[in-house]
């Protein structure tokens, strides 16, 4: 399992790096490492510099699925935006509510280096929201409303 980078840390700040081979083998080699890191943290998304990685790469677990989102880029967002609780293994124990887009469009390249485009709306909308700015340095705390800490018993 690789390694989760907790907040503050600059690596967390930086805008992360396209991937220019998808295909490459240290790619192919990470993207099982982040999806095994994501289920094994419990977490629904989980972004290459949350791992110490500044490259454009983000796993998404949706619905029993785990969807590889390379060089992501959101195309679409809806007008309509809402409200909602995020947290972030980055950030832990910190839960804030945070206004996102209710729909979104996002293009990518998956693992096997092909393009994607691929709609969504709700939970889904909002992880991958949360999961591109990670790759600009952005961090969820930075545009939460009632941030609060949530012990782990
Ligand atoms: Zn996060």
């Amino acid at each position: 399992m690789l390694n989760i980078v907790v907040n503050p840390n600059q690596i967390l700040r930086k805008k992360a790096e396209k991937i220019k081979d998808p295909l490459s083998s240290d790619v192919q080699k990470l993207i099982p490492e982040m999806i095994e890191t994501m289920l094994v943290k419990d977490g629904i998304g989980l972004a290459a510099p949350q791992i110490g990685k500044s490259i454009r790469i983000v796993v998404i677990h949706h619905k029993d699925r785990d969807l590889v989102m390379i060089n992501p880029k959101i195309v679409r967002k809806s007008l309509i935006k809402e409200w909602d609780e995020e947290g972030c293994l980055s950030v832990p124990e910190v839960f804030g509510d945070v206004k996102r887009c209710k729909k979104i469009t996002v293009k990518y390249i998956d693992e096997s280096g092909k393009e994607q485009i691929l709609s969504g709306e709700g939970l889904l909308a909002r992880v991958i929201q949360h999961e591109v700015d990670h790759l600009d340095g952005v961090l969820f705390i930075d545009k939460a409303k009632n941030l609060r800490r949530i012990e782990n018993e």
